[in-house]
């Protein structure tokens, strides 16, 4: 019995998947890439999702975006586009729940202090990192380590990755050495991570007052949002104002995604998924578009990621992280027992204590890191 909504040719089937690292029989009541979703879903590391910056620390705000309404997001445009296009878009869902699950806390600032911490031990990579939550550290079943998810879902989840870590990594790192794509789902939630988190991050932006209306209204692509929900509202006010631009802006983005993408498919002729691998990258915005999403991009990496309020945040971010590596590594006894390493070999144990050290780091939640720092640096906190 099929589950899979009828799919074009060159959509990722679970049918000619290169499967699990370990084989497990057919599931009877879903798909192979459902299984996949439901397993990130009940994993560990999903839950922790909550509790990690996107932008705002946690505590900062309850309405504001976490890493898991982030994925929840990104995994629901993933899912239109795909539907759209009739790709897998219960890969595309799977890839885009997991996408973060290697994130440390505090955002983009935490990856580069930890990274930083790392560099004499092989570095610190998010998109590696959460293919090594699926792959080792999510400890649910009896008969593997992590969650044994199909390759082309692993494949997905490795979005980046250096040449250096692509060698050591095997058929899944081939791609970056020999230059090809991932499927067509990997690539829509790439992109679909992008559509989220610019809107998003104007949302958010608006609604902590870092960002105000006027300043987005010197974007066009804003403006030109802003300026038909006046029309077509004329007395709306606050919130509805931002929202309704918002999602217009969104499905301004989306539509266009689906329609240049759908003439690259067609131009190249695609029959195969392994046709995917060996074009170019096929799922696009127009060229006026990307354009449109650069100068956003580029507009809140001006004015709201490094805002000073925002700038305060990531400094005391990398101090807690850079203070606790530096405690860990020089004194491994103040760790846990499970990420002590025990090993006789000198050599290695070190690179292996190290690697533990940003494994513990990497899962811990924002609140869960400033508690630890507390709890390692300030007499009388336990
Ligand atoms: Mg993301």
């Amino acid at each position: 019995m099929s589950f899979e909504l009828p799919l074009v040719p060159y959509a990722t089937h679970s049918s000619i998947s290169r499967g699990r690292r370990v084989s497990e029989s057919p599931p009877s009541t879903r798909t192979e890439f459902q299984r996949d979703r439901d397993r990130i879903i009940h994993s560990t590391a999903f839950r922790r999702l909550e509790y990690k910056t996107q932008v705002f620390v946690n505590h900062e705000g309850d309405l504001f975006r976490t890493r898991l309404t982030h994925s929840i997001e990104v995994a629901q445009i993933a899912r239109s586009v795909a539907r759209n296009l009739r790709l897998n878009e219960d890969l595309a869902e799977a890839i885009s729940l997991a996408h973060d699950l290697g994130h440390t806390p505090f955002g983009h600032a935490g990856q580069e202090a930890l990274n930083a911490c790392m560099k004499r031990f092989g570095g610190f990579e998010h998109n590696l990192q959460s293919l090594r939550v699926v792959d080792e550290l999510e400890e649910h079943y009896g008969a593997f380590d992590g969650l044994n998810l199909m390759f082309e879902t692993r494949e997905g989840i490795l979005k980046h990755c250096s040449l250096e870590n692509a060698k050591k990594l095997g058929d899944i790192g081939a791609r970056f050495i020999y230059k090809k794509q991932p499927t067509l789902e990997a690539q829509i939630a790439n992109l679909a991570d992008e559509i989220a988190y610019n809107n998003h991050d104007i949302d958010d932006g608006l609604r902590s007052g870092l960002l105000t209306l006027a300043q987005l209204d010197q974007l066009d692509f804003f403006a030109r949002h802003h300026r038909e929900v006046e029309a077509i509202y004329p007395n709306i006010t606050g919130r509805r104002i931002i929202h309704e631009t918002i999602r217009r802006m969104i499905n301004a983005l989306v539509v266009d995604l689906i329609g240049a993408s759908q003439a690259r498919i067609q131009d190249a002729r695609l029959k195969t998924v392994d046709d995917v691998r060996n074009a170019s990258a096929l799922m696009t915005f127009s060229d006026e578009m990307r354009e449109e999403a650069l100068v956003l991009k580029r507009f809140l990496r001006e004015n709201l990621y490094q805002h000073y309020q925002v700038n305060r945040m990531t400094s005391k971010a990398r101090r807690i992280i850079t203070e606790m590596f530096n405690a860990f590594i020089n004194e491994p006894a103040l760790l846990p027992p499970d990420y002590q390493v025990r090993s006789k070999d000198p050599l290695d144990s070190v690179q292996l204590q190290a690697r533990k050290v940003s494994d513990y780091i990497a899962g811990m939640t924002d609140r869960y890191a400033m508690r630890e720092h507390r709890r390692l640096f300030e007499v009388g906190e336990i």
